[in-house]
């Protein structure tokens, strides 16, 4: 299988190359020349095996430059019960007959970013050492907070790899930072960047723009890469939870194989919905796919009217990871909606650029609706949901998850669809506890306490113990001080890097 960008300005490629490259160099994004189709046998063999089982025949299909034993170490190397506290590693919750909860949280940083970037950076040193890449790989991150974390956990001691990530001082939650600066590792470097995201992602940005930089690092045997949600390699292991859900529905007779599902992604970037959305051209059978947005709702718009347009007010939410108002991986849909209409997409690419908003014809605009339904949530509708679902059906939800349970509710409401439905779980409650317990208990009960107290009330309250890797950072010794001003980023990535004595004395 080869890959392509789709802007359709660079040639094929291999898979290792495009998860060596990570975005192509028309700005594009690679995308498989074809999707796959599993075998029927495919999904009934799926049923009596475990994840990583699963996760080694579904990562073949598209990576069929890596040999069968380089699959299976990557597999292995990610999912494991040193990394997940679930043997299952994506379990499904049933809540009543119809709605099952997927639960994608269960690695070392709780939240579903796991899935991928547990694996990404194996899928990048195999694929490094594959396309005669002889040194080092040096990732650089800009995180408001999630990514950051969960990469520093993924390259942790991948031999060949080194990772510097950069954390906004101000606008990161008490909680992700320390995850961050309790960071342990040989290889892995923190710095707190004066300033807000946005400073430390145009930084971060200007660095990878710097071709001296660049060249200077290759001579020291290094080659910068990137940790990016449009990464293949992250996109292709999402791929997989979606296939073993239904598998498991299937294994636990909740459905026939055949049978149709909903799925409902609460969304973002639109990588994880894009994972569903190749999972469903693969030949599971989706009926919708539903994409549930909270007050930044520019995806809802986008799929009720072809009108994609980023020039509006960006909204804070109690969903932070979902505050994103250019979601990079529609791209990808566009790409397969247009049946690889390179042009197209790239004219849509730009105008966006330009003017801030894009406008899809109406052929593709019928696709798109075909298979997809939208709509989003506020804050206060998030909160009841939390309250709602705690006391009915005895689950706690954190508040990504909470948007998409809104969002499918309506849309059953409107509907009477009784498909089985997924809801794709992304995030711990106790990874967002202050708002979760605010949901539960309301403001006034939180009132000076901080997020570890907070932690310990959520916990009290519902009798559900707080995840180790949560409970034991109030305990573990600070790693990382560093810190600079966005104009030093460079600088402190040499001195972190190369430096004598690097972790605290930039
Ligand atoms: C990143 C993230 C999302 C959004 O996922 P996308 O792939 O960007 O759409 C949703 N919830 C949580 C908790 C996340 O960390």
């Amino acid at each position: 299988m080869k890959y392509q960008s789709s802007r359709g300005e660079y040639k094929s490629i291999s898979a290792a190359n495009a998860v060596k490259m990570g975005i192509a160099p028309d700005g594009g994004l690679f995308v498989p020349d074809f999707i796959p189709f599993l075998k029927p046998q495919d999904i009934a063999d799926m049923q009596h095996q475990d994840y990583q089982t699963r996760a080694c025949t579904v990562m073949s299909y598209y990576l069929d430059d890596f040999t069968a034993n380089e699959i299976t170490n990557c597999v292995y190397s990610a999912y494991n019960h040193a990394a997940f506290d679930h043997a299952a590693i994506a379990p499904l919750h049933q809540i009543d007959n119809k709605t099952f909860i997927q639960e994608l949280w269960h690695g070392p940083t709780l939240a579903f970013k796991d899935m991928a970037l547990q694996i990404l950076p194996h899928l990048l040193t195999y694929s490094a050492r594959k396309t005669n890449e002889s040194g080092e790989i040096l990732i650089l991150v800009a995180t408001s907070g999630d990514t950051g974390k969960a990469a520093l956990a993924g390259f942790q001691d991948v031999p060949g790899t080194k990772i510097v990530v950069f954390y906004p001082r101000e606008g990161v939650s008490q909680i992700q930072k320390r995850q961050m600066i309790t960071q342990e590792g040989s290889n892995v470097f923190v710095a707190a960047v004066e300033g807000n995201f946005d400073d430390a992602q145009s930084g971060v940005k200007q660095i990878f723009a710097d071709q001296q930089f660049i060249s200077d690092l290759a001579q020291k045997g290094l080659r910068m890469s990137s940790a990016n949600s449009i990464n293949w390699g992250r996109l292709l292991p999402q791929i997989v939870y979606y296939i073993s859900a239904y598998a498991d529905l299937c294994a636990d007779n909740h459905i026939k194989a055949g049978d149709s599902i909903n799925v409902v992604v609460p969304t973002g970037n639109f990588g994880n919905i894009l994972a569903a959305f190749y999972a469903s051209r693969m030949g599971i059978p989706i009926h919708k796919l539903i994409c549930a947005s909270n007050a930044n709702n520019v995806l809802t718009e986008f799929i009720r009217s072809g009108h994609y347009d980023r020039n509006r007010e960006f909204h804070r939410t109690i969903s932070p990871s979902m505050d994103i108002l250019i979601s990079s991986n529609l791209e990808r849909l566009l790409y397969e909606m247009t049946g690889h209409d390179a042009e197209k997409v790239g004219q849509w690419m730009e105008d966006l650029n330009n003017q801030g908003s894009y406008q899809v014809d109406e052929a593709v605009l019928q696709k798109i609706q075909h298979l997809f339904w939208a709509d989003y949530s506020s804050d206060r509708e998030t909160m009841d949901a939390i309250k709602q679902v705690w006391e009915k059906h005895h689950y706690l939800l954190d508040t990504h998850t909470a948007v998409a349970w809104c969002v499918y509710r309506r849309y059953a409401e409107l509907s009477g669809d009784l498909t089985p439905t997924i809801i794709a779980s992304t995030a711990s409650p106790f990874k967002f506890a202050p708002s979760v317990a605010e949901a539960l208990l309301g403001a006034d009960a939180l009132q000076g306490k901080n997020e570890f107290e907070i932690l310990t009330l959520l916990s009290q309250y519902t009798g559900i113990e707080i995840p180790a890797a949560i409970r034991e950072l109030e305990q573990k010794p600070i790693l990382h001080q560093t810190s600079t001003s966005r104009d030093d980023m460079k600088t402190t990535v040499t001195k972190l890097i190369f430096g004598d004595c690097p972790r605290k004395s930039v």
